[in-house]
């Protein structure tokens, strides 16, 4: 078997996760101190003090490695920050951590079998950290990543390309990097170079258009560095793919252009045994690494006894990513039995969970997770208009107040103003229904619906 090409996955997995900024991007890990104690509001996150601290005890047995066989639940109402709590734990993990997120329901597909589906689920969510060792000739560029700065919101993290040409050590020019960004003079994606004599830096162009863009991309956090005086020659590259990544490039049947298009197929066992035997050998060799990432499974009760069976039998493997499930139901039925048990899962999977509950918010902490939001999305949104926002965000849910931020800044700019106002949100929310005045609309019109 011919060595992946991992480029080709890193390319192309720049470009789908751009379109997936999405619901979530503002969250930049769980927002503990380290005493493992929740800040009220801290990189994106907001209240939900317990949950996100048991969140953050359930990260440190995982980094002891303490979390073999077992699984964690999160019940709560809609839209109380299932998704986020997942997800926070995913990137205090690490940025290259994998995270797949998946409803119960769409296991149930026609294109492949209910096993092949969470094999894939499950395949997502291991990655594997790959070590190449490049040269660098003088004057080529490179690519230096470096950690959110100390002083930085989150919102400067990201990658510098810098050319090498004239450089004493590339460590003196991460330094120098390091200081521009934190002065703010230079943005990540910008393409620089610095004067080594002066220190003075020439902007080129952009590589990205925005530091989250690169953020949600799952960049990796690299910072070369090598003694004093030396001209680094050689630099180690390390890429993170998925092995489902890896699964489907290598699958002669699929190719990977089936990437893109998120159709791969079902993928021969075969074809799955020959890779998992290959990441041994590099395991072995030192090339690379397995990183177990976080495979977050939404409405868990929608899933059947056959399912639960794999998903028991799966958390036994020693490449088990980090199993998250969520739901909101209590006691109701296991599907495909008669018998009921609570949150529909069986008693044989819920010995191994441990259960975290979320609670619904209070006004002040949605007006603040709203604002947030307004950051993230780059949309001014005046006093009044957030409160209305807020408003709406109690009585409907969450999750659509969230919605009318983007449709309301667009109809703000159509009428030429820089900053969402209260007639904005009164547009949108007239214009687009929440659930309850959609079902509400529809008692209505039964009968002209019907016939
Ligand atoms: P569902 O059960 O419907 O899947 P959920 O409980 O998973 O809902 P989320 O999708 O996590 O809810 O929350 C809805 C939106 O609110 C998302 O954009 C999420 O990022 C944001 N959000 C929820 N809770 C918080 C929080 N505590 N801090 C910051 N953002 C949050």
């Amino acid at each position: 078997m011919a060595a992946p090409t991992v480029e080709k996955v890193q390319e192309i997995r720049e470009v789908t996760r751009i379109e997936r900024i999405g619901a979530h991007s503002h969250i930049r890990g769980l927002g503990l101190d380290d005493a493992l104690e929740a800040r009220n509001v801290s990189q994106g996150m907001v209240g939900q003090l317990e949950a996100r601290r048991a969140a953050g005890i359930i990260l440190e047995m995982i980094k002891e490695g303490k979390i073999a066989g077992r699984a964690v639940l999160i019940a709560g109402h809609p839209g109380t920050g299932k998704t986020a709590i997942a997800m926070g734990m995913a990137q205090a993990l690490g940025t290259d951590t994998p995270f797949t997120s998946i409803a119960g329901s769409e296991i149930f597909s026609l294109e492949m079998s209910k096993t092949e589906a969470l094999t894939q689920a499950f395949r997502k969510s291991i990655g594997v950290r790959i070590k190449e060792e490049t040269e660098i000739i003088e004057g080529e560029v490179v690519e230096i990543q470096i950690d959110r700065p100390a002083t930085g919101t989150g919102a400067k993290v990201g990658k510098l390309t810098l050319k090498t040409t004239e450089m004493e050590t590339i460590y003196d020019l991460g330094q120098k990097m390091i200081e521009s960004l934190t002065q703010e003079k230079v943005q990540a994606g910008d393409i620089i170079t610095i004067d080594k004599a002066t220190g003075k830096i020439t902007k080129l162009g952009r590589s990205f258009t925005r530091a989250r863009d690169y953020d949600a991309m799952g960049a990796q956090t690299r910072f070369v560095q090598c003694p004093e005086g030396e001209l680094q020659k050689r630099k180690e590259v390390v890429h993170t793919v998925t092995l489902h990544e890896i699964d489907v490039i290598n699958s002669r049947t699929q190719g990977f252009l089936a990437l893109f298009s998120g159709d791969t197929g079902e993928i021969k066992s075969e074809v799955r045994e020959q890779i998992n035997g290959k990441v041994a050998e590099w395991r072995e060799e030192g090339k690379a690494e397995i990183v177990p990432g976080v495979l977050f499974i939404d409405e868990v009760h929608m899933l059947d006894i056959e399912c639960f069976s794999f998903l028991n039998r799966a958390l036994e493997s020693d490449m088990a990513p980090i199993l998250i499930m969520a739901t909101n139901r209590g006691i109701t039925r296991i599907r495909g039995t008669h018998y009921q048990s609570p949150h529909g899962i069986p008693i044989d999977l819920l010995d191994r969970l441990l259960i975290i509950s979320t609670v619904p918010y209070e006004e002040k902490e949605i007006k603040q997770i709203l604002k947030i939001r307004c950051e993230e999305e780059d949309v001014e949104m005046s006093d009044d208009a957030l409160t209305v926002l807020t408003r709406i965000g109690m009585e409907t849910s969450l999750r659509y107040a969230i919605q009318l931020i983007t449709t309301a800044n667009l109809v703000a700019r159509k009428r030429k103003a820089t900053e969402v106002d209260v007639d904005d949100i009164k547009r949108v929310y007239s214009l687009f229904l929440d659930e309850s005045r959609s079902t509400q609309f529809l008692k209505e019109y039964q009968q002209e619906f019907m016939f």
